[in-house]
C-alpha cells in the first residue's frame, strides 16, 4: 500500500515536471523574441503628445519603431493612438508606412505586445483610468477583453483597425463612462 502510493506520487511528479518543461519551452521562445524586438524607454524619453516621461507608466506605455531606427515612446494608449492619427503633426514628413513596429502594453500582464498582433483587442469606454485619464485599454485575447469589458463596464471591444479618432477624442475629452457602480 505504502509502496504503491509512493510510486504513484513519483510518477505524478515526473509527469508534472515533463508538462512544466514543455510548457516553459513553448512560452519562452516567443517571449524572448518579443523582448528583443520591443525597445524600452530611457528616463529621457518623453511622450511626444503630452510631454510626460513614458518609463513612469510601465503598465500603460506604448511606442513606435520607425524603419529608419527612430523610436518614439508614449505614456499611454491614448497618446499612442492620437499620434498615429496625427503623424504629420508629431513626426512631420513621416507616415504609417514608415513604421517598422508599433507596440502597446497588455493590461493584464503588463508586457509589451505588438499592437498589430491578431489577438490584441482594445476596450473603449471603460471606467479604467490611465496616466492621462480615460483610455482605450489594450488587452491580449478575446477572453481577457471580455473580462475587462465586464469588470470595468467597457462599451466596445475593438480590433486595432477599428479604433477611430472618435474613440480617442472621446477618451481625451473625458468621454469614458462616468458612472461607476
Ligand atoms: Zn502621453
Amino acid at each position: 500500500m505504502n509502496i504503491s502510493r509512493r510510486e504513484f506520487i513519483r510518477q505524478a511528479g515526473t509527469g508534472c515536471a515533463v508538462v512544466l518543461l514543455a510548457t516553459g519551452g513553448g512560452i519562452a521562445a516567443p517571449v524572448s523574441v518579443l523582448a528583443g524586438s520591443i525597445p524600452r524607454p530611457t528616463k529621457d524619453d518623453r511622450c511626444p503628445v503630452c510631454g510626460m516621461f513614458a518609463y513612469k507608466y510601465p503598465h500603460w506605455m506604448a511606442g513606435y519603431v520607425f524603419k529608419d531606427g527612430t523610436k518614439v515612446f508614449f505614456c499611454s494608449p491614448k497618446c499612442f493612438f492620437h499620434n498615429l492619427f496625427n503623424m504629420d503633426k508629431y513626426q512631420p514628413g513621416k507616415t504609417r508606412d514608415d513604421l517598422e513596429l508599433i507596440w502597446v502594453t497588455d493590461y493584464y500582464t503588463a508586457k509589451p505586445v505588438n499592437a498589430e498582433d491578431p489577438d490584441m483587442r482594445y476596450v473603449a469606454g471603460s471606467t479604467l483610468v490611465g496616466p492621462m485619464g480615460w483610455d482605450v485599454v489594450p488587452v491580449k485575447g478575446v477572453d481577457a477583453a471580455e473580462t475587462l469589458k465586464r469588470d470595468y463596464f467597457g462599451e466596445e471591444i475593438l480590433r486595432l483597425d477599428d479604433v477611430t479618432p472618435d474613440h480617442i477624442e472621446r477618451a481625451r475629452k473625458g468621454g469614458g463612462r462616468k458612472t461607476k457602480y
